[in-house]
């Protein structure tokens, strides 16, 4: 933005990262609890999403979760959901599907839940909203912004900022179910929308002998899971790589 621009011009940049924000709230927690493991933190959705603030919900839970785990057979699901953390992800959870309808209603919708404290008698459902990525297949969205000139210019200087390394050798850790429908369905009805919202172009259709076919630079991955949640047919399945490859964030 050009009010912006002139803070960042003449420095330089440190580091740089991506990551999917868990954005379903409260009605889109899963079970906390199962044999064997408990979820505490993003892994099972707890950000409060209108503030963008998670840390405080990820400590919490986990103090909760030892808590249980002390008191040997605590029903930690139940233990969470009565707790101060489910009840701030209450207050909050209608503000984020409130935008699915659009900028102004979800302003306004925004609005009454913060007044009545999210005392509203209904809750919003989420949706996946895949339809939104026909929009990148009818063309790239006309510019209207001024021209981009500081750093970094390309994803992959984004990647280097982001010290991200996997062993080039090791089992790809994006798996897509069907490749077929990359180069058939999709590229029909979405136009491949992988190639555009990696931010670490990952994913590139190319060329070879007269067919299209989806190459995976999965090297390059900044572990941001954008592809597992955003892809319309949900084939890919992003693993944890081998151990401790990714990217190494030291000043984020
Ligand atoms: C852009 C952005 C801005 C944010 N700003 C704020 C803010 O200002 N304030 C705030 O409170 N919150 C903020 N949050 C949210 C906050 O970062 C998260 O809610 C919080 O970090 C969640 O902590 P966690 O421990 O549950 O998960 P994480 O911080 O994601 O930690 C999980 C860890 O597990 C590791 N891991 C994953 N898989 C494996 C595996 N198989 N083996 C070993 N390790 C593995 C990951 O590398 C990671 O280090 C922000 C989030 C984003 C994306
Ligand atoms: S491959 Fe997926 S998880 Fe990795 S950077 Fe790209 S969108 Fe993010």
């Amino acid at each position: 933005h050009p009010t912006v621009k002139p803070l960042l011009e003449g420095g330089s940049i440190i580091s740089s990262g991506a990551r999917a924000l868990v954005e379903g709230g409260l009605q889109s927690l899963p079970r906390l609890q199962m044999p064997g493991a408990l979820l505490v933190g993003d892994a099972a959705g707890m950000i409060n999403v209108p503030k963008i603030k998670g840390t405080h919900m990820a400590l919490r839970s986990g103090m909760l979760a030892a808590e249980c785990l002390v008191a040997e057979g605590g029903d930690f699901d139940a233990h969470w959901r009565a707790s101060p953390s489910a009840a701030e992800l209450r207050r909050v959870r209608n503000i984020r599907p409130g935008f699915h309808r659009g900028l102004w209603l979800g302003l306004a919708n925004a609005a009454l839940e913060t007044a009545v404290g999210g005392r509203t008698p209904w809750t919003l459902r989420n949706h996946a909203d895949h339809s939104a990525l026909h929009r990148l297949s009818a063309g790239e969205p006309p510019v209207d912004y001024v021209e981009r000139t500081l750093e970094p210019r390309d994803r992959l200087a984004s990647v280097y900022f982001a010290a991200t390394e996997h062993d080039e050798d090791q089992p790809v850790h994006l798996k897509v179910a069907d490749t077929d429908i990359c180069a058939g369905r999709c590229t029909e009805e979405y136009g491949n929308p992988c190639t555009r919202f990696c931010p670490a172009n990952v994913y590139e259709m190319v060329e070879e002998d007269g067919q299209r076919r989806l190459q995976i630079n999965a090297a390059n991955c900044v572990h941001c899971k954008t592809c597992d949640i955003k892809d319309p047919y949900q084939i890919i399945d992003w693993v944890p790589p081998e151990g401790g490859a990714g990217p190494n964030y030291v000043n984020l």
